[in-house]
């Protein structure tokens, strides 16, 4: 075997890769060891082939945990402008697509590039196609890997969550936090469109922008209909704060207004329309199965509804409770929540507090990102602390 790696990173992804890039630099002898044949997979696909790699305003409220102050740390000594200063180093052009959500105007292969030159410069090694099978504690830590043995004095666990298996995620850290005695947060899939109990396959399509509310989290955006249900970034970003005992999922498909005032006055000015008219604020064919589900008897016109009638329209339009039978799962999951539990980590260097030496970083940690460039925002900040921390 060869004399011992000062740190070792597991997984060649968006934390493992500006971890070593940091530890590297910090006069570390660093190794990069991921399964894949190719670095950084996730980001080459991330953002639609253009990586919204940062959001400017990623403060810890923007992110799910058991713990939601845990991230704070991390997050201000590694904050969007140190990366967007890094992106700017390396002559990357970008745009803001949204206020804050910054995306590569070429391709996310840049990003990949760029952190593979970081790490590189700093004196980093990679070796790509070797999966890592277990860890064992000795005096230095033995990584058994399907090419042998690596020994390595520190490790930074950063080979992500379960979300898209077939872009390489594994379970490899769930499953050493587990056997180092670090408690999980129950993992699920996240960021991840959900299925009904009664989909309405000649919705699918159909898009509207929606307020989709979950107890006191509201998120407004576009929602579309699919084949099995409901997706769009406010579906994704609500699908994140599901569970099971809390409050259901509703949707306002006309937000901004009172369905019911709205309604009424619709009926006051046009009585001799028909129920259709109630519903021209949202796409055609949805309204008409809404009408159908509701009025499926009234022919008439609107001046002989009843109000009774137009509240309950009105109900089933600002506060739809769809019927959910669960998500599309980790295939098309953008990310798995719960994770590694940050109480077993510290929040200054994610290092283990039960085994020093071991790090975790990234996905595999119970931080969890909202949609926009969040979730990468986590993979540099997290593994921008834990290469300082390896590398002293
Ligand atoms: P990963 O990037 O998943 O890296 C983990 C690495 O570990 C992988 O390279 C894997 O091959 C390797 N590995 C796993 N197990 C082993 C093993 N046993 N041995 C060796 N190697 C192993 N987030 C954003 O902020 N903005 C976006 O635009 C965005 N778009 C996304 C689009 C899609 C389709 C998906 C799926 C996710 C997107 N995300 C986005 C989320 C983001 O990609 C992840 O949060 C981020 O990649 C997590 O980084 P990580 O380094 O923790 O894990």
């Amino acid at each position: 075997t060869e004399r011992p790696w000062d740190v070792a990173v597991l997984g060649a992804g968006a934390a493992g890769l500006m971890a070593a890039a940091v530890a590297g630099r910090r006069g570390a002898s660093v190794l990069v060891l991921d399964h894949a044949a190719e670095a950084g997979r996730k980001i080459l696909i991330s953002g639609g082939g253009r990586c919204n790699f940062t959001h400017l305003d990623a403060g810890p409220e923007r992110f799910l945990s058991r713990n939601p102050h845990f991230a704070r740390s991390a997050l201000a000594r590694y904050t969007p402008r140190d990366f967007l200063a890094l992106v700017e180093k390396h002559r990357i052009a970008w745009h803001e697509k949204t206020p804050g959500q910054l995306f590569c105007d070429e391709s996310a292969r840049r990003i990949v590039t760029l952190l593979l030159d970081e790490a590189q410069a700093a004196g980093a090694a990679l070796r790509l196609r070797v999966r890592v099978n277990d860890i064992e504690k000795g005096e230095a830590f033995r990584l058994v890997t399907d090419h042998g043995d690596v020994l390595a004095r520190r490790v930074i666990l950063a080979t992500g969550g379960l979300a898209v298996p077939k872009l390489g995620a594994t379970d490899f850290a769930l499953r050493m936090a587990q056997r180092f005695g670090m408690r999980l947060v129950p993992p699920a899939p996240a960021l991840v469109p959900l299925t009904l109990t009664s989909p309405a396959p000649d919705l699918a399509g159909v898009a509207l922008p929606v307020a989709a509310r979950i107890g006191k989290t509201v998120f407004s955006d576009a929602m579309v209909f699919t084949h099995r249900g409901i997706s769009g970034p406010a579906i994704l970003q609500i699908s994140s704060y599901r569970s099971g005992d809390g409050p259901p999922l509703e949707l306002d498909l006309l937000p901004g207004m009172s369905a019911e005032a709205e309604m009424r006055r619709i009926k006051q000015a046009r009585p001799r329309a028909g129920a259709a008219a109630l519903l021209e604020g949202i796409p055609q064919r949805l309204g008409r199965a809404i009408t159908a589900e509701m009025l499926p008897d009234f022919t008439d016109h609107l001046a002989n509804l009843p109000d009774r009638r137009i509240a309950a329209l009105a109900r089933r339009v600002s506060a739809w409770s769809p019927d959910i039978s669960g998500t599309e799962g980790y295939a098309k999951a953008e990310v798995m929540r719960g994770g590694i539990d940050t109480r077993d980590l510290s929040s200054q260097t994610m290092e283990s507090r039960l085994v020093p030496g071991l790090y975790a970083i990234g996905e595999a940690v119970d931080v969890t990102g909202w949609l926009g460039g969040y979730n990468f925002q986590w993979a540099w900040s997290s593994g921008y602390v834990a290469g300082i921390g390896a590398a002293s």
